[in-house]
């Protein structure tokens, strides 16, 4: 009997996903990514996009809703003192998932500049049109075509989602539908070689920039930036900075498949008498880095504090944004 073939579980065309492990297996199965060794380049369209520069500020951090309205006003005070732009995921574990559009509007009456999430997950192709034109409606700043983890990297083998549109062809239609265009890509996913071809068809999809996972040293993301620019890709690129302040929150970030972080940065962290105050300052010294080469329209913070709330995290990420201006 033969053995089918490992098919993409998210049904990537122009794969691979950010979440090809280092030995080349799937994020979601023990089975090789049939990926994993080149990317496949759409072919180009008949409308060439020129990416567009978008007002950003210096810091975009990733924000979390919470259900309770007052404690949102709260975290939108910080990040509006900022000017920073909130960044909201489409996580598999939100309380609400599969509703962009409710977390823009939420932010659109506190008149919080944000980047929405739309994940390829869940919905159909006529659908995700349908979501991005309700994000353009609410005003956000752009939307952000990722497609998304599968459910088993979080909660196990048998755990499933439906996978319509891989990050690419969102983008293309989030573009057609009036968005300005953002989408993810992992420098530090095999096929590493490949991953600034892979951004460079993204741009051709429609993408206005890019939000870069964590990828090692800022040495190594400046490298990555570089060799996008080699492609000829000139889309935005914002530089990811992790918030590291304890062995829970690096944990928490290292978590995904496809990200890596500095070890060095972790260690640092981990090892101090004062891992907040230590990890903060870590932060700020990475960003203003990643800021200073040129290379990086701006920052994306993330990262979340364990043991504090929702309004004490913002506290700490607009501390470090603010040392970013
Ligand atoms: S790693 Fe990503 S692209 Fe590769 S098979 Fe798995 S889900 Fe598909």
């Amino acid at each position: 009997m033969t053995a089918t073939p490992f098919s993409c579980p998210k049904r990537m065309v122009y794969g691979p996903c950010g979440g090809v492990r280092p030995n080349h297996d799937c994020e979601a199965a023990p089975e090789p990514c049939p990926f994993a060794d080149s990317v496949v380049v759409p072919p180009p369209g008949e409308v060439v996009h020129r990416p567009r520069p978008l007002d950003l500020g210096t810091a975009i951090i990733d924000l979390v809703l919470p259900p309770a309205d007052d404690e949102l006003d709260a975290i939108v005070d910080i990040y509006r003192s900022l000017g920073a732009v909130a960044l909201v995921g489409e996580h598999l574990d939100d309380p609400r998932p599969h509703i962009p559009h409710v977390n823009a509007e939420r932010l659109a009456v506190l008149a919080q500049p944000a980047i929405l999430t739309v994940t390829g997950r869940w919905r159909s192709t006529d659908e995700h049109a349908d979501e991005v034109g309700r994000l353009v409606d609410a005003g956000v700043v752009a939307v952000h075509c990722v497609t998304g983890d599968h459910p088993a990297v979080r909660f196990g083998p048998h755990a499933t989602a439906p996978f319509t549109l891989d990050g690419t062809r969102l983008a293309g239609i989030a573009r057609a539908a009036g968005a300005n265009v953002s989408v993810g890509e992992s420098p530090a996913a095999p096929p590493t070689a490949d991953r600034p071809a892979r951004l460079a068809a993204k741009e051709r999809a429609g993408a206005d920039l890019a939000i870069l996972n964590h990828a090692g040293t800022t040495g190594d993301l400046i490298a990555f930036a570089d060799r996008v620019s080699a492609t000829g890709a000139t889309l935005s690129l914002v530089a990811p900075v992790p918030v590291v302040t304890d062995e829970r929150s690096a944990k928490s970030l290292a978590a995904f498949p496809g990200l890596v972080l500095d070890d060095g940065l972790v260690d640092r962290v981990l090892g101090s008498a004062t891992p907040r105050a230590t990890g903060i300052a870590a932060a700020v010294e990475m960003g203003r880095t990643l800021l200073d080469s040129g290379r990086f329209a701006a920052v994306n913070l993330s990262g979340f504090a364990h043991g504090l709330t929702a309004v004490q995290s913002a506290e700490v990420m607009a501390s470090i944004a603010g040392d970013l201006e």
